[in-house]
């Protein structure tokens, strides 16, 4: 299985990180060993000081495919759920400086934590409302009318390239409200209200 990330997918965030918005889903990849899933601690990296939530809308990928037209995507995934794409962002800064790939700063151990999936019917796609708590208070509030690439979108531009396999997994961006993360703390997802993803911090 293969887990996609898709960065700068709301204006809000691109903005708050001096970033330009981009034409095209910008795509990375993690690794399954970043999965963290079934509210299992995570561990605070050492090669970082400032580790960064983003909470995201991740999909699963239920039907294998290639080339899938975006009228038909609806028919490649059958569950979502919240996760948070951890980032080293000092990490990360130096390798943007460099012009260097971002693994090291988004796909190490337990930097994908994801919660529990709920059905697609539980929710309107194009407008699923979802938040992150860090400690109780409320720091990255997204809805997903506000994607600059919806996941139709996502999903047939990805297997353009990648053949799309039942049990991947695509985190969709991030909103704005991005931050640090410190070793103590309680991190909660939520869609709709609806407590999916805790994660504690180590
Ligand atoms: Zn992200």
């Amino acid at each position: 299985m293969k887990v996609f990330c898709i960065g700068r997918n709301y204006v809000n965030h691109a903005k708050e990180l001096n970033n330009p918005v981009p034409n095209k889903p910008l795509v990375f990849m993690k690794p399954t060993s970043a999965l963290v899933r079934k509210g299992k601690d995570v561990y605070y990296p050492e090669f970082t000081k400032e580790m960064h939530y983003e909470a995201e809308i991740v999909l699963r990928i239920c039907k294998n495919g290639r080339h899938i037209e975006e009228k038909f995507a609806h028919k490649y995934f059958d569950a979502i759920t919240i996760g948070i794409d951890f980032t080293a962002r000092d990490v990360q800064r130096e390798c943007k400086a460099k012009g260097h790939p971002w693994e090291i700063a988004k796909g190490f151990d337990d930097s994908a934590p994801i919660g529990q999936f709920i059905e697609l019917s539980e929710v309107d796609l194009n407008a699923i409302q979802f938040h992150l708590t860090q400690n109780g208070k409320t720091v990255q509030d997204g809805n997903t009318k506000d994607l600059i690439f919806p996941f139709a979108n996502l999903i047939s531009y990805l297997s353009k390239y990648f053949r799309i396999q039942t049990g991947d997994l695509i985190f969709t961006g991030t909103p704005a409200g991005v931050g640090a993360t410190q070793i103590g703390d309680h991190l909660e997802g939520f869609i709709e209200g609806k407590k999916l993803l805790n994660c504690n911090v180590k």
